[in-house]
């Protein structure tokens, strides 16, 4: 693939360039792109003008920077098929825009590949986000939002910061900032030993009648930045992270595991003895208590799990159940974009309700910009609230917990620690996809409910990995007929995921408008790693009576047989031809024991101000190789022990 045009040079450059819709030349390449891209199926309906009119729908309400953004993916796109056709693309004929689209998808370079996954997702998106398409392929619908039950008296406890009608201040003893895993727990135990306690959430607490199951709508609620999170590099990596009251809890697909014993051993060796399965054992039974921890119900694991047990039993691998935190959970088959029964227990539905009973007090669209230093001590925070005015909170004691990609941000105006957002790790993940004769239907399932776990030692979890038919299309780079082939097979297609205990590192800073810029490159030792991991998938997917085995790897995005993986295995694979995700950002202040390598100590109190603790998935010492959000909070519980016994 030759040069394609810049982005930049294609960015409007006047403000009344910048707004929302599509100029008529612009639909113009939106309906030859999504023609061309998806070709109406054997029922399914093609791209063009629908997917025109629900692009537009889908976008209804998004912000004009996202608009210009998308209109320059478009003008890429229109403009990148004149050196190879001599022609902007919207005035190629279909099938000629087809072979296009396909050679580029099959482009080389990682690079290239990617620009057109990110002009072509938000088409496929709204496309497939409606129910007709879920009704022809014939995927079971979305659950309607259930009724509310009456207003619980702990939300008199909360006040929206966007209502707010003039600046405020408020004083506690405790402050915690963010209402996830690490800042939800920290401060449930804090006011469960009488501390004053006062969270702030930049999100908004939304209520179960706001659940409606759509991954769109919900991504756009419930994910920062509305899921656009990416960790730039060799392989770029989309990094997701909630924003809203329960954090990354919200969107969490429930597992729940204590970490392995080797990865305490580690810590151990670097001076950090503090922390062993022994030491946590007591808060992770806690943890545990509160989430109602149990193993998924074997039926509840759907067609995913049953052929992966019988490729696991053929293999000989250990396989089974995994644990979660939904012990109401009925397989709604949307764990990350909110559940909609409130089974799963999450810390908008757990820690902070607990937390607000007692006494602890709540307010939402409140963003912590700035710590506040008194004395050579954190006495407080300045937060910008929702409506525009100011927050000040005076305290005794500051806990940070924004998650490991907000939290260095936070702290960069008062921390000149040398490893703040540094020492970044993510689990990089993927998944492999299989086609059966017989029906899957992984959308009527828990889609992260089963596991193999014969790998652990080794730092690789196999967990499952199903996605809703719109989330599929998305996840799936593919254009043209063997595209809408494939969607048109969904009911039979299973998608199963690892994700491993890496060695690479990255880093987050601040960057255009205090937005975070992530960096992380995928290192030769992971990238081996995750081949190994592609090549054990596909061949479990074989012994359980797959026809067809897609891995989709840059070069070999299908397999047909065993020989296939055989080739996989030998071949050699760059880091940007995974298609790799992460969801578990940790260590960017991480504790240790070492000012001049870590930014706290082993209570969680920064190592250069005294009163300011960070209990988020920020202070994970390293990667745990297991699904992190248990450890986050059982060493949160045991953070707050030491700040209510430090206030004395
Ligand atoms: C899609 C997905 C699936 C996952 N599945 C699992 C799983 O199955 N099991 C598991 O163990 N883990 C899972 N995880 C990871 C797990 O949810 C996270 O590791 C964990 O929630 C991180 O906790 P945290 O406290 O570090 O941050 P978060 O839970 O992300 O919470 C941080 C909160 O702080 C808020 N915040 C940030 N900055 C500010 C600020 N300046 N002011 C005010 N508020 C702020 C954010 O809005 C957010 O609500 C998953 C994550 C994702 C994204």
């Amino acid at each position: 693939m030759a040069a394609i045009p810049s982005i930049p040079a294609l960015l409007p450059r006047s403000k009344a360039e910048v707004g929302t819709g599509f100029s008529e030349r612009e639909a113009r390449i939106v309906r030859a792109l999504s023609a061309a891209a998806m070709p109406a199926g054997t029922f399914l309906e093609g791209g063009g003008e629908t997917t025109l009119q629900r692009l537009k729908r889908w976008l209804d309400g998004v912000k004009p920077v996202y608009w210009s953004g998308l209109r320059a993916l478009l003008w890429t796109a229109e403009l990148a098929s004149v050196p190879f056709t001599g022609h902007p693309l919207s005035s190629l004929p279909e099938a000629r825009a087809r072979r296009f689209l396909e050679a580029w998808s099959q482009a080389r370079s990682p690079r290239a590949r990617a620009l057109l996954r990110a002009i072509l997702s938000p088409l496929k998106a709204a496309h497939f986000d409606d129910p007709k398409m879920k009704a022809h392929v014939g995927c079971k619908t979305a659950l309607a939002p259930l009724p509310l039950a009456e207003r619980p008296r702990y939300l008199e406890r909360v006040t929206d910061g966007s209502h707010a009608t003039a600046d405020l201040e408020m004083e506690c003893e405790v402050v915690v900032v963010g209402t996830g895993a690490g800042g939800a727990a920290c401060a449930y135990e804090l006011a469960s030993r009488g501390r004053a306690v006062l969270l702030l959430e930049e999100g908004r607490y939304h209520r179960r009648d706001a659940f409606n199951s759509r991954a769109s709508p919900m991504t756009r609620m419930l994910y920062r930045d509305r899921g656009l999170t990416i960790a730039l590099g060799n392989a770029n990596i989309p990094l997701w992270a909630g924003r809203a009251v329960g954090g990354s809890t919200v969107i969490n697909s429930g597992t729940c595991y204590r970490a392995p014993d080797r990865v305490f051993r580690k810590w151990r060796e670097a001076g950090l003895g503090a922390f062993s399965s022994e030491a946590l054992a007591p808060y992770y039974e806690r943890v545990e208590g509160m989430l109602q921890v149990t193993r998924a119900s074997r039926e509840l694991t759907g067609g995913v799990g049953r052929v992966v047990a019988r490729g696991a039993d053929k293999l000989g691998y250990q396989h089974g159940p995994l644990l979660r935190n939904a012990p109401g959970c009925d397989g709604q088959g949307v764990c990350c974009f909110g559940c909609p029964t409130g089974a799963k227990r999450s810390t908008d539905v757990s820690y902070v309700p607990e937390a607000l009973k007692r006494g602890a007090e709540l307010v939402t669209s409140a963003k912590a910009s700035g710590i506040d230093v008194v004395g050579g001590r954190a006495r407080g925070v300045t937060a910008r609230l929702g409506s525009g005015h100011t927050l000040r909170v005076r305290a005794e004691a500051v806990v940070v917990a924004g998650g490991a990609i907000m939290t260095p941000l936070l702290l960069g105006g008062t921390l000149k620690s040398p490893a703040l957002g540094r020492y970044l790790s993510i689990h990089p993940a993927a998944k492999v996809m299989a086609v059966f004769d017989e029906l899957i239907d992984m959308d009527d399932a828990i889609p992260q409910g089963y596991a193999v776990d014969q790998f652990r030692e080794e730092g690789l979890v196999f967990e499952g990995a199903s996605t809703p038919l719109d989330v599929t299309a998305v996840a799936v780079p593919w254009v043209g007929q063997r595209f809408m082939d494939l969607m048109e097979a969904y009911r039979h297609v299973a998608t199963f995921g690892f994700m491993i205990e890496d060695t690479s590192r990255g880093r987050v800073r601040k960057g255009p408008r205090g937005s975070p810029l992530i960096t992380y490159d995928l290192n030769a030792a992971d990238t081996a790693k995750m081949q190994r991991a592609i090549g054990i998938l596909s061949d479990l997917f074989f012994a359980a009576g797959a026809k067809r085995v897609l891995p989709m790897v840059a070069g070999m995005e299908e397999l047909g047989s065993k020989e296939d993986v055989a080739k996989l295995r030998s071949m050699r694979i760059r880091p940007g031809d995974f298609e790799v995700t992460a969801y578990h950002p940790l260590g960017t202040c991480r504790i240790g024991s070492d000012a001049r390598t870590s930014v706290l100590g082993p209570d969680h109190q920064a190592h250069e101000l005294p009163g300011l603790y960070v209990t988020d998935g920020s202070a994970v010492p390293s990667p745990l190789g297991v699904n992190p959000q248990m450890t986050i909070m059982a060493m949160a519980l045991r953070a707050a022990e030491g700040i209510d016994a430090r206030l004395g």
